[in-house]
């Protein structure tokens, strides 16, 4: 079948949904949301592992067009954020436009306007093409040998499988990033035996993820929506100390890092402590937030292996040590390919030029939202974006406004097609690696997820106030515009 619209959004995670609500707020009807998963929510779709926190509180982790005033506890679950994501579907009328179980397969710049194809034969022509497809999006499964020969389950916490039983089992997990830290914490008072593969081990800061919201809170917020709205400005407000503290050098980062030294101090043990001691500066790596995870792997059924992995038999794991373990289930809590933006799917701008030709060299964007080659394509989230140090519904919204900018100015005849210049997209490009430089991600001393291939490091450098300043209004002499 053949469709024909003026936008097409693919992705129906957190920023798919700020995209087309930001159409729908300014009167427009004509766009299509593509989503390959059976849900909306993105990571939230697609993690169901026990223990499934959001480590951001609820009062944060949230739309500004949509302040939900009764969450019930102060660090959401995955299945009430989930919630949230199709109830504000269906406050903002985003069903009728929005197709599930939709994954396309290949995008092709035609001038003017873009060809979406997808795995079930479909065609898609647009004016504009929005790519909302997220970052942690892909698992990384580890080529540990042997791990194809394990009798038992062999599950990754992004692809959970809810026949997987662990009560009562002796389980193996890898990792010690949030998502291990997380399973650890919800396993450990049900299964026989944990064992934590932590082969880096991360600083965790206490918080108190546990904690409920009284129900006489959320009346009153909801009772008050001026109030619950300022609950949440004064969040997104305090949130900036993240920024400051990331990617600043200051007390105020030294600080924090103390707090983060002083939790490890609640593991009374001096060898499991040692164990638990990263080799790197607190908040290098994404932080990790647990108000229970300490407290946890104190419990006599859990333990701690700091050596590598050296293979997997059928019934267990020997380590590079040599010693082996046997278990019953295997949890990979090993991560995501970060830098996979847009994959698998075929990207082909002006000239035929295609994504992995752009992208030789490793992911890279105009403001992380646009890309030499590609007219009218946008991404939400894309590369350089904040994604550990700066709310990413803010985020997402503002570049939701700032896209739709294009689209407005298109619509009222003044383009039909834009796409920022090399020499800007370098210059931003060169901003952000000046700018990277006295960042904690950079100076801190460990390896992560937000590094690229080449070693440097995908975020965003800058305050908030530098990211609204950078999208609020497109400036045209960054962008190559055609009209008439
Ligand atoms: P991650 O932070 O990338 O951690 C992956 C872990 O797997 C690391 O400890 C890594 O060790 C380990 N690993 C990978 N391969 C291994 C191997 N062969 N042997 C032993 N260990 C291995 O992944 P994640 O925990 O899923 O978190 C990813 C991101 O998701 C977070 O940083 C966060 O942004 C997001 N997240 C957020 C929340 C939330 O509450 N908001 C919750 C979960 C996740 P090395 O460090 O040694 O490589």
């Amino acid at each position: 079948m053949s469709h024909r619209v003026l936008a097409v959004i693919i992705g129906a995670g957190m920023s798919g949904i700020a995209m087309g609500t930001t159409l729908r707020q300014a009167g427009i009807e004509d766009f299509l949301i593509l989503e390959k998963g059976t849900d909306v929510g993105g990571v939230w779709h697609w993690n169901r592992y026990p223990g499934l926190t959001c480590d951001v509180p609820s009062h944060l982790y949230q739309y500004s067009f949509a302040p939900k005033p009764d969450w019930k506890r102060v660090f959401a679950t995955g299945p009430e954020i989930q919630q949230y994501h199709r109830d504000v579907v269906e406050q903002f009328g985003l069903g009728p436009r929005l197709r599930t179980g939709t994954t396309v397969t290949s995008a092709r710049y035609t001038d003017p306007g873009w060809v979406v194809e997808t795995a079930s034969g479909d065609r898609y022509e647009c004016d504009f093409l929005i790519a909302a497809t997220g970052v942690l999006h892909h698992p990384s499964i580890p080529a540990i040998d042997g791990l194809d020969t394990f009798a038992g389950p062999v599950v990754h916490t992004a692809r959970w499988d809810d026949t997987v039983t662990t009560r009562g089992q002796r389980v193996a997990l890898i990792g010690t990033g949030s998502t291990g830290v997380q399973v650890v914490s919800a396993l450990q008072p049900e299964a026989r035996q944990v064992t934590q593969f932590a082969r880096t081990p991360q600083w965790v800061l206490w918080g108190p993820t546990g904690l409920r919201q009284s129900a006489a809170i959320s009346k009153a917020l909801a009772r008050m929506p001026s109030v619950n709205r300022r609950v949440y400005g004064t969040a997104l407000w305090a949130s900036g100390i993240l920024a400051d503290i990331t990617t600043r050098p200051s007390w105020r980062r030294s600080l924090v890092q103390s707090l983060a030294r002083l939790h490890l101090r609640s593991v009374r043990d001096p060898a499991l402590r040692a164990q638990l001691t990263p080799g790197y500066e607190p908040l290098c790596k994404r932080q990790v937030v647990s108000g229970s995870y300490y407290k946890a792997v104190q419990q006599p059924n859990v333990d701690i292996v700091s050596a590598g992995i050296e293979r997997v038999t059928e019934t267990s794991i020997i380590t590079t040590d040599g010693i082996e373990r046997e278990f019953d289930v295997i949890i990979l809590a090993t991560g995501f390919e970060a830098h996979h933006y847009m994959r698998p799917m075929q990207l082909t701008g002006r000239d035929g030029i295609t994504l992995d030709e752009a992208w030789v060299k490793g992911p890279r964007a105009y403001r992380m939202t646009a890309m030499p080659g590609f007219p009218n394509f946008f991404t939400l989230l894309g590369p350089n974006s904040p994604i550990g140090s700066i709310s990413l519904q803010y985020t997402a919204e503002l570049t939701s406004r700032y896209i739709l900018q294009f689209i407005q100015r298109f619509r009222a005849g003044e383009l039909t097609a834009a796409e920022p210049t090399e020499e800007a997209t370098r210059e931003f490009n060169e901003q952000v690696r000046e700018a990277i430089g006295p960042t904690i991600w950079n100076t801190g001393g460990c390896n992560s997820w937000y590094q690229n291939e080449d070693g440097t490091i995908d975020l965003w450098p800058f305050d908030r106030k530098t990211l609204t300043a950078m999208l609020s209004t497109p400036d045209d002499r960054h962008f190559r515009i055609t009209r008439g």
